[in-house]
């Protein structure tokens, strides 16, 4: 995520590449695995670094100036223009965005002083066939490094160590999420079998007492999902499959991830499934009863409320100002509404009382005190649980964070207020405990 020149809110400044600062030889991004073999066989050669420009995934520097003819390279403003004018920094983000989208990408080539930034396009998604062979479950010990034996509880260990990877990539496009600059729009799938033995592997571990705490990736409900038509997804620029409505090319069905939670649900030793995941309810909502039928969207919901949820759905609306929404790339409040009602009406049909939990993000760009005195409001009128809350924290090289660095949409030049000082910050935050 800080491979090319990126806003730092720890110390509110431009930073570049993190390979200037850590004086690295090579900086490999994303998901890792196949750069990092590809560069292990090449470091078994002294001249290694002669042929580091083959490697997809990784940047690196060098002194040479790039040809300045190549198609496949795209040049952006150096760092030293960025620092002279923010609106440098605004268009190098929407290019670098533009391209991160695609599954066809360019190389991107950043100078610094004397020297030059390169940064490979990465490896194309991942294969179901490569994702199994990436699952490393039955090589792996599954357990905390020896060397925290001693320590107890471990909380990010007790978080993950009932959970299960299914897929990786999120169409989703949130604007402050860096999931898409790390892991990419493009879903790839493990195979159910893959899954499922893992699923017995975990069954099998003296620690487990049956509850399996997700089945999951960076959204729930995307497993062996894209679209239909892969070629018009190779150079498809959009950040979202979902936003600000659903690609006509996006093939949503849901039935693969039912399936899949049934065969894991009945094997042996396992009592509950839970979804910890986060679930993208705005794909569920699909007005039209031929496509919500064939995509299985009801189905998918009754499933999961009935058998995996643990009393509580987390979700994420994240705001109820649709100015808001708009600069957060998700959908409007009302969309969160009819799932609301959805969710309340399949609890009454199957004799449940499971709770909605909402989440909310304060201090978003966009988002002034008096949207968030709104927000309480409509929260208190709805009866909502404001208690997954967080205060917008600036990653790097997001949409949202491009905002708040720059104080305008870097797509539209249009003005965007941006709460800054720890004091706005505090009273918009406070406005979900009003
Ligand atoms: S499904 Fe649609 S929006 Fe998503 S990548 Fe394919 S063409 Fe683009």
């Amino acid at each position: 995520m800080r491979r090319l020149s990126h806003y730092d809110y720890w110390s509110d400044s431009l930073k570049p590449s993190v390979l200037i600062d850590s004086r690295a030889d090579v900086l490999v991004y994303g998901m890792g695995e196949r750069p990092i073999l590809q560069l292990a066989e090449l470091f078994k050669n002294v001249n290694w670094h002669e042929n580091i420009a083959s490697v997809p995934q990784i940047a690196f520097l060098q002194n040479e100036p790039p040809a300045q003819n190549s198609d496949n390279v795209i040049f952006l403003h150096s760092f030293e223009k960025e620092k002279e004018n923010k609106k440098f920094y605004g268009e190098n983000f929407v290019t670098f965005e533009i391209e991160s989208n695609k599954q066809i990408q360019k190389g991107l080539i950043q100078q610094y002083g004397e020297r030059f930034l390169v940064v490979n396009p990465p490896f194309p998604p991942a294969t179901t066939e490569e994702m199994d062979g990436m699952a490393l479950f039955d090589v792996m010990m599954n357990k905390p490094h020896p060397k925290y034996a001693k320590r107890g509880d471990i909380p990010a260990f007790e978080m993950i160590k009932n959970s299960i990877t299914i897929h990786r990539g999120c169409f989703g496009g949130c604007a402050f999420c860096a999931i898409a600059a790390h892991q990419g729009k493009t879903i790839s799938s493990r195979s159910p079998e893959s899954v499922l033995r893992e699923v017995a592997d975990l069954a099998k571990r003296d620690y487990f007492k049956g509850h399996i705490s997700d089945l999951g990736a960076p959204s729930a409900n995307m497993y062996m999902m894209g679209g239909n038509n892969k070629e018009a997804c190779k150079r498809c620029p959009r950040p979202s499959c979902i936003f600000p409505n659903v690609c006509k090319n996006l093939n949503c069905n849901h039935a693969p991830l039912i399936a899949l939670y049934r065969k894991a649900a009945a094997i042996k030793g396992v009592k509950h499934i839970t979804i910890g995941s986060g679930i993208r309810y705005d794909m569920l909502l699909c007005a039209d009863r031929n496509i919500a039928q064939q995509n299985h969207l009801d189905d998918y919901l009754r499933e999961v409320i009935t058998h995996h949820v643990s009393g509580r759905l987390k979700v994420a609306p994240e705001h109820t100002a649709t100015h808001v929404l708009n600069k957060m790339r998700k959908p409007p409040f009302n969309n969160f509404l009819q799932f609301y009602a959805k969710f309340n009406d399949i609890n009454r049909k199957i004799g449940k009382k499971q709770q909605l939990i909402p989440y909310f993000i304060s201090s978003h760009p966009g988002c002034t005190l008096q949207d968030m005195r709104e927000l309480s409001k409509i929260t208190r009128k709805y009866r909502m649980m404001t208690e997954q809350v967080q205060d917008f924290t600036p990653t790097p090289m997001t949409y949202s964070t491009a905002m708040f660095y720059l104080g305008y949409d870097p797509y539209t030049g249009e003005k965007v207020y941006v709460a800054k000082s720890p004091s706005e910050k505090k009273a918009q935050n406070g406005c979900f405990f009003l």
